[in-house]
């Protein structure tokens, strides 16, 4: 048996940092990452034969839990007919068929095979609609890797204390405004200096990549209002949140208090049911301007690939609103265990939720309504308290910028271990606090 430190040593010769995505190597953490064997329903096991309860479940896709056997079959029986054709399926019609009609405002979808491709695209998109080259976001909102949005982005680049990246041409990200999150009055300010430039505002549904950081009511509707009464578009990014949160994402679950329609909004995560898959979608008419109807080119050799597709289609069947109430449902209780254990450690923190996504804030006693806020936290107090529960067969991000995922899998099995490992973890986070 090889261990995890040896295969991480292995990798790092060959693969900067041992990893393909950064949060991977454990770097805010510490410690060794662990290697994957394999998944099924909540668990995953380790190179070292460990099991543990996830909690990251592939950063969100997992919703019916690893490995759930309709969807591995509905894979398995379209890569019997051929993995790639780069030309047109029905399976791409089922899936889009399939996202407009959870999501009422999206009349078109286009696949792409990431996130960061989903909105990098939405971008080019929206300034190509509009004629203007100002794009607006957020400030510790996350929207993938592309030049123009790796600017205070949250995820990997809030883990690792950066305010940008290195190699982003300045001219890249010189048409980017970044404000600050939950308010209104900076983007008033914004537009009213700057409304005839701006293409589009870019935002998280509800944020969760500096924690879940949920908007205040009336935040999304004033993106709303503003960019309609200046000509601009409002982009929705939806990666994490869609079908996730409920069955038409986070801007299913706002439609109840406040009607809003986006222009575009993004897709990824669930939507390929742990495949290589996102999408954008929207307004037909402007959709109908991405290549070839229209003249924003945009491409993609995998695109639409069949055996993601084929995971997005069965995971958005299988995914019917009993999966969101028990989810929600189970949610509500492993937050109210986490929250006892936390309480009866002593510790000041913030627990915030969206719907049955959730993360805890460290050492804070007010609620997070920013990047700021969710800086403020106690990354040490993190770090303790997640190596005790990784120790005792739990495994939550790592990193206390990363939203925690459950998944409709997440069995008594699964809790029993979560309840028995929170103890111990919040007294370590406690001595780290009061020390
Ligand atoms: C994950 C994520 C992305 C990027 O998606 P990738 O598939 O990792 O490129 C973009 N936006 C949000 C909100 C995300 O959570």
């Amino acid at each position: 048996m090889t261990s995890n430190a040896e295969l991480f040593s292995a990798a790092q010769a060959v693969i900067p940092g041992g990893v393909d995505s950064p949060v991977r190597a454990y770097g805010s953490v510490g410690g060794v990452p662990r290697f994957i064997e394999k998944a099924q329903g909540p668990w995953i096991w380790d190179a070292e034969g460990t099991r543990y309860v996830d909690l990251v479940c592939t950063w969100g896709p997992a919703l019916l839990g690893h490995a759930r056997p309709e969807v591995v079959c509905a894979v398995q029986e379209a890569a019997s007919k051929g993995l790639s054709f780069g030309a047109p399926t029905r399976t791409e019609t089922e899936l889009a068929d399939a996202i407009i009609e959870r999501i009422a405002p999206v009349e078109k979808v286009r696949f792409v095979s990431t996130g960061t491709e989903a909105t990098m695209t939405a971008v080019r998109l929206a300034r190509g609609a509009t004629g203007r080259d100002v794009i607006v976001k957020f400030a510790g909102n996350y929207h993938g890797h592309s030049d123009a949005l790796l600017a205070a982005a949250g995820s990997g680049v809030a883990t690792a204390g950066l305010p940008g990246s290195a190699g982003v041409p300045a001219a890249s990200t010189a048409d980017t405004i970044v404000v600050d999150y939950n308010d209104v009055a900076a983007l008033e300010a914004v537009f009213s200096e700057h409304g005839d430039h701006i293409a589009a505002v870019i935002v998280e549904s509800c944020p969760a990549n500096m924690g879940v950081v949920p908007p205040e009511p009336g935040f999304n509707a004033a993106i709303r209002r503003l960019t309609t009464e200046h000509g601009a578009l409002m982009i929705t990014d939806e990666v994490l949140t869609g079908f996730r949160c409920s069955p038409s994402g986070f801007w299913g679950l706002q439609q109840a208090g406040e009607e809003f329609a986006p222009d575009l909004f993004t897709f990824g995560k669930v939507v390929g049911g742990g495949m290589p898959l996102a999408a954008l979608g929207g307004r037909a008419d402007v959709m109908d301007l991405l290549a070839p109807t229209g003249p924003v080119y945009q491409a993609g050799t995998l695109s639409g690939n069949p055996l993601a597709t084929a995971a997005g289609v069965k995971t958005l069947q299988l995914a019917d609103t009993g999966v969101y109430q028990r989810l929600d449902a189970r949610s509500e209780k492993w937050r109210g265990e986490l929250a006892s254990a936390l309480d009866a450690a002593g510790i000041t923190y913030c627990l915030q939720n969206a719907g049955n996504l959730f993360s805890v804030f460290l050492g804070v006693d007010s609620p997070v309504r920013n990047y700021d806020d969710a800086k403020s936290q106690n990354a040490e107090a993190y770090t303790a308290f997640f190596h005790a529960m990784l120790d005792a067969g739990v495994n939550l991000p790592p990193s206390c910028f990363e939203a925690w995922f459950l998944s409709d899998a997440h069995d008594d099995e699964a809790f029993e271990v979560f309840r028995a490992a929170l103890p111990k973890a919040a007294e370590a986070a406690a001595r780290v606090i009061s020390a």
